[in-house]
């Protein structure tokens, strides 16, 4: 989390400006980012974008509202898409995978998009062309690149993605190792221990390792109520800390004898350093946790892809032009989502979305001959604390003294009030939000 980001978690808004926030953002996702004007005019132009996932689906769409003409072809390597979004909830059992599964088949027919199923190996910016697995070569003007997140294993002594395959799932790309980690939960002994180290910032995500946590408090409060989760920190803060902690204490006992939760922070040793697969404990920078589950969320970097291409800089992350998303190492490149740096933005499937939209019209502009405008971005990151306990946070974004920052006051977190409906509702508005969400981004 920057300092920027910090600060803005930790500021309180008030009911109006939560207002202000959520109207925009519904202006917004009708896909008014950025625009200096309508893009309109006929173009030629072929634009491929690598990786179907919430970046790259969402671009695909938005391109073909901003430019009827240009050519639009997605290389994927998946031919279906499991969403991250939710994908805590399988681990409670609240979804199923299935219920989580999407494909590029109405991107391709409803808005003219070339989808080709494979994986994107490499590509030459002199000559603007990517190689792919299957050996095809395929030729662009403008290349988009969302590719998500990899895993920094190497950060910890003993854990490896082979055994994140295995007995030791992170879970923080949906597929079978949520269902692994699903299996392991209910496996749990009674009155047993389980553990989830959290990464360090940047990673995707800021919220989900501790929605994670609330989910599995309150697996234990129904079916396991002697069990414990020691949440293992390398930082001193995180997104929504406030109310969620407010949430652990009122619905898992945090901080009380009976505490369903413990959260230990970087401060007082919570980074983890080492995993003892055998012994079944983790080492961090102030003891030794044994546990009967053990769920590290390792540190992040930008995927793979992003990295071979050579987007990265030393951060491990890609650099971006602000108000365009392109590459600050490569014209004519683009990076969006996860992989990029984009200052206060977090690493959400809305900013993701947001960043898609601004994008999509930026090169819309360019290709017609324009300056592309200035870009406005917006985030809401809804969480669960419980089934029925929601948590929020949001922003809309402006580009200021050359950084991704902050509206005006439009940042904030929920409040914490008495009024019991409040939580229940913001539970709500999540499941209408993720609902609604997807099918932006996918139909
Ligand atoms: C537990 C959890 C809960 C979450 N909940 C939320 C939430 O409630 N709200 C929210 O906004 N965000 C949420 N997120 C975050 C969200 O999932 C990500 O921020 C979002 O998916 C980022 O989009 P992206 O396009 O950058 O990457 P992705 O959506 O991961 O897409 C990347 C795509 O690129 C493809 N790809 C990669 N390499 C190649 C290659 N070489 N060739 C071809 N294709 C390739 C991948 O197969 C994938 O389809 C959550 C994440 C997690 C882990």
């Amino acid at each position: 989390m920057s300092q920027l980001e910090h600060k803005t978690f930790n500021q309180k808004i008030t009911r109006r400006d939560l207002i202000k926030v959520f109207g925009a953002v519904a202006v917004a996702g009708s896909g008014i980012f950025g625009a200096s004007k309508q893009a309109f005019a006929k173009s030629a132009a072929h634009v491929v974008v690598l990786g179907g996932g919430v970046g790259g689906a969402t671009f695909a769409k938005y391109l073909r509202f901003a430019d009827p003409d240009v050519k639009i072809t997605i290389i994927e390597q998946y031919p279906e898409y499991i969403t991250c979004l939710r994908s805590n909830d399988v681990i409670i059992g609240m979804h199923t995978l299935d219920e989580l599964t999407f494909n590029l088949d109405t991107i391709k027919s409803k808005y003219n998009v070339n989808v080709i199923i494979d994986t994107v190996v490499g590509a030459d910016f002199d000559q603007k062309t990517v190689r792919t697995a299957k050996g095809q070569s395929i030729r662009y003007d403008k290349l988009v690149v969302s590719p998500g997140i990899d895993f920094k294993f190497e950060d910890y002594e003993g854990y490896t993605a082979e055994m994140a395959e295995g007995d030791f799932p992170h879970a923080y790309k949906a597929g079978s190792q949520t269902l692994k980690l699903r299996e392991q939960l209910l496996a749990l002994p009674q009155g047993g221990t389980a553990i989830i180290a959290t990464p360090q910032n940047p990673f995707r995500c800021p919220p989900g390792p501790y929605e994670r946590a609330s989910f599995f408090a309150e697996h234990f409060k129904l079916h396991n109520p002697t069990a414990k989760l020691i949440v293992l920190d390398p930082k001193d803060s995180f997104t929504k800390d406030v109310p969620f902690k407010k949430a652990w204490e009122r619905l898992y006992g945090y901080k009380s004898d009976n505490a369903l939760i413990e959260w230990v922070s970087g401060s007082d040793g919570g980074r983890v350093v080492r995993l003892d697969a055998k012994n079944m404990s983790v080492e961090t920078d102030g003891g030794v946790y044994k546990a009967d589950l053990i769920n590290i969320i390792p540190n992040q970097r930008a995927g793979a892809l992003a990295q071979n291409l050579g987007l990265t800089n030393a951060s491990g992350w890609c650099p971006i032009e602000r108000n365009t998303m392109e590459s600050s190492l490569h014209k004519e490149v683009y990076v969006l989502g996860d992989s990029s740096i984009a200052d206060a933005m977090p690493k959400s499937g809305y900013s993701a979305n947001s960043q898609a939209k601004v994008c999509a019209q930026a090169i819309a502009d360019t290709l017609k001959g324009d300056a592309p405008g200035t870009a406005i971005y917006s985030n809401v990151c809804y969480s669960l604390a419980g089934q029925n306990y929601g948590v929020s946070i949001a922003a809309i974004y402006e580009v200021r003294d050359g950084l991704i920052q902050p509206k005006g006051k439009s940042a904030g977190v929920s409040e914490i009030t008495d009024k019991a409906a409040q939580p229940i509702l913001e539970a709500v508005y999540q499941k209408n939000w993720q609902r609604e969400f997807v099918k932006d981004v996918f139909s």
